[in-house]
């Protein structure tokens, strides 16, 4: 059996061991979940809606205890590492809604009565990457629950020990053996079991374009339902109309969060020609301000990068000070510290432009003008996230319309809310989680005609 040896991105500390779920693992939990399932599903629905409330309120039970996990094992900052666990419960909460929400539809016919009734699809395969290990799972795993089917959750190598952690709590909490299991391991064994099992009738994969192409090609072949949340490289578009200084001080937030580590990350950053160098002299200030330290203390706001081959990948892309405006401060010393760094490509189609870093490290490019702006924002293959900055109502409109991605806001960096659809356009995804339709993505429509003769 293969293991991994997890470390403190922090201070490059061995925290533990953690094995790997071989095939013949998978096979076994895969049936086990095949069994509870069923129980799960033919439970009345306000049972389950309890079942759910209660494996919330164990979460809300073990928030410092999980935020202590992630902060250890991925070097979250511990406020942002509490609002995840938090995030878990509400998430929870919000789907506990759902079980007696699952309405069909009754349809006028000739002849008789005909309903539509939503079924649960089995058991849903839930695969989720090293970033945000809580809040990721849960997104898939709450509303596929609530709909009553089973899950399976391969969490990242790198970081699972806060979905094993949820996976005890849900048995702590009530929830039936089986019913949801978290099956640390490798993506090219326990992930591509999930997906080659018959048994596992849809995937929702978050990760890299490159691995989710794969997973959407392995569907195929049993023709299984699959989410995609995969990379982005998102564009914060800053007008010169709109509070330069609100935007300025507010953009290292939308890129350096998590180090940067975030697929909704808003790493190109567009300024409207006219305030391009003034924008820059307001970011300088915002950029040296990012509170960069250890995780632990309740004023850091950015923490390591996840590991060493992360680093490398990200230092790789910036090994020196080409281009760079400015950087930020990092620890020296253990850890896997990278500073946010600005830099002025003198080309758009410099591969930092173009690229997922997935570090903190961000472009900033002027345009000339609004449909130069679009024209931009939209040179990329991904479509996941982006912001706009200006004050006048119709250009915010307009460019919100134009822009192809999936998740924009305007005068602000938000981008998830569990009650809101989330996902991408184009390379960054197919399907939407979160929201109010998101347990339906884990049902079939079944039609059923009944004569009234
Ligand atoms: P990754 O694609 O390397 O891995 C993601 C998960 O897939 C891991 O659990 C991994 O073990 C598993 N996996 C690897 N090979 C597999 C295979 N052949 N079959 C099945 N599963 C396999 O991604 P990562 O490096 O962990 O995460 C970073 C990426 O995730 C970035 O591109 C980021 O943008 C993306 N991401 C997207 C979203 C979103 O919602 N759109 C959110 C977070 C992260």
């Amino acid at each position: 059996m293969t293991s991994t040896t997890l470390i403190n991105p922090a201070d490059e500390t061995e925290l533990q061991v953690v094995e790997h779920t071989t095939l013949a693992g998978v096979d076994d939990a895969v049936a086990r979940a095949v069994s509870a399932q069923k129980a799960w599903a033919a439970l009345a629905p306000a049972a389950r809606a309890s079942a759910l409330r209660d494996f919330a309120a164990a979460v809300g039970g073990a928030i410092e205890e999980l935020a202590a996990l992630e902060v250890a094992n991925s070097g979250h900052p511990v406020t942002q590492a509490r609002w995840e666990a938090g995030h878990v419960r509400d998430v929870l909460n919000y789907y506990a809604a759902a079980p007696e929400r699952m309405i069909g539809k009754q349809i006028p016919v000739a002849g008789g009565l005909d309903v539509t009734f939503l079924e649960p699809l089995g058991v849903v395969g839930v695969i989720v990457p090293w970033n945000f290990p809580m809040t990721i799972a849960s997104w898939g795993f709450a509303p596929a629950l609530a709909a009553g089917n089973a899950v399976v959750l391969k969490p990242a190598e790198w970081t699972p020990l806060t979905a094993m952690r949820l996976g005890e709590l849900a048995i702590e909490a009530g929830l039936p053996e089986g019913l949801f299991q978290v099956l640390p391991g490798k993506g090219s064994v326990v992930g591509e079991r999930f997906v080659t099992h018959e048994d596992v009738r849809k995937i929702v994969f978050t990760g890299s374009t490159e691995v989710g192409k794969r997973v959407m090609a392995g569907c195929a072949d049993q023709v299984k339902a699959v989410t995609l949340e995969l990379g982005g490289k998102s564009a914060n578009i800053v007008f010169a109309d709109s509070d330069l200084e609100k935007a300025a001080a507010t953009a290292p937030y939308a890129v350096f969060e998590n180090a940067g580590q975030d697929c909704c990350a808003r790493s190109r950053i567009l300024v409207e020609r006219s305030v391009y160098e003034k924008f820059l002299h307001f970011l300088e200030p915002a950029v040296k301000g990012v509170a960069v330290g250890d995780p632990n203390d309740e004023a850091t706001e950015m923490g390591p990068l996840v590991s060493k081959t992360h680093f490398d990948s990200v230092t790789a892309y910036q090994p020196d000070d080409t281009d760079v405006a400015f950087r930020g401060t990092a620890p020296t010393g253990p850890g896997y510290w990278f500073a946010p760094t600005v830099v002025l490509p003198k080309s758009r189609d410099d591969r930092r432009v173009t690229d997922e870093i997935f570090g903190p490290v961000v472009t900033v490019l002027p345009f000339e003008d609004e449909a130069d702006a679009i024209a931009l924002a939209n040179a990329s293959v991904y479509g996941l996230s982006g912001s706009i900055w200006t004050r006048d109502v119709g250009r915010a409109i307009r460019v919100a319309r134009g822009v192809e991605s999936g998740n924009l806001s305007v005068n602000s960096h938000s981008s998830v809310r569990y009650s809101t659809p989330f996902g991408g356009f184009k390379q960054s995804g197919l399907g939407r989680e979160l929201g109010p339709d998101a347990a339906t993505a884990f049902t079939e429509t079944k039609n059923v005609f009944i004569s009234s003769d």
